[in-house]
């Protein structure tokens, strides 16, 4: 099928309240530009200096999403443009893009990456972590980024139990985290669901899912 063909298949089982985030990492432009012609305009990128030569060469109503790791020296170049940060862990980063967000006289929507996989990964917070993070007298002063919400990735499983666990772990913490709301602290939205998971992140109460591979086929690290 084609990419256009992906897509609407893709949008067409989507209830309205869910965004999806076409992630075109290692894709040519010539591909995005055809997601862009089927009328998507939210895409996601895992590297800096991919998003802006993307961004570089395409239409500028187009959301980029910073979807993978931020490296806190590269925060300068998405810092002008960046609709959303998905992978934010920890103050330090978040001092980085509240600094280069304050530069570029914007506030920059981040959402805070959360550990629910039961495998080791490097990247995302506990959920304590998180909670003294938002609650921390160094969140309060920074006024140039905003958290709206949540980001969570699964264990890389066949065992659809485990990941509905995981999924509604990130939903419930969600929940209990509305009641902290603050000046840059909005939770409205919660990313989580890829091309192999996103109808049951969906049942589980994802508002953004973040597919790749069903839209623009498998991709070659070459
Ligand atoms: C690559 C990537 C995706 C998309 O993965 P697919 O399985 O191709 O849909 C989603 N989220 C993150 C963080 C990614 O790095």
């Amino acid at each position: 099928m084609s990419i256009k063909e992906n897509l609407n298949h893709i949008k067409s089982e989507l209830p309205p309240h869910v965004t999806l985030v076409a992630v075109s990492k290692t894709k040519p432009v010539s591909d995005l530009m055809e997601a862009y012609h089927a009328g998507q305009r939210v895409f996601g990128e895992n590297k800096i200096q991919e998003m802006v030569e993307k961004y570089e060469q395409m239409p500028k109503d187009i959301e980029w999403h910073m979807i993978g790791h931020v490296q806190s020296n590269k925060v300068k170049y998405m810092a002008p443009f960046v609709r959303l940060i998905h992978g934010v862990d920890n103050i330090k980063l978040l001092k980085e893009i509240n600094k280069e967000a304050l530069k570029n006289n914007r506030i920059i929507d981040c959402l805070l990456q959360i550990k629910i996989a039961e495998e080791d990964t490097k990247f995302g917070m506990t959920i304590t972590e998180a909670q003294e993070l938002i609650k921390s007298k160094a969140f309060s002063e920074l006024k140039n980024i905003r958290i709206v919400g949540l980001m969570g990735m699964a264990t890389f499983t066949e065992k659809l139990d485990q990941i509905k666990k995981e999924f509604t772990l990130l939903k419930t913490t969600f929940d209990s985290f509305k009641t902290i709301e603050s000046f840059n602290f909005k939770p409205e939205t919660i990313s989580m669901g890829m091309s192999g998971d996103y109808q049951l992140a969906i049942e589980c109460g994802s508002t953004m899912i973040r597919v790749g591979s069903s839209i623009f086929g498998e991709r070659n690290y070459n």
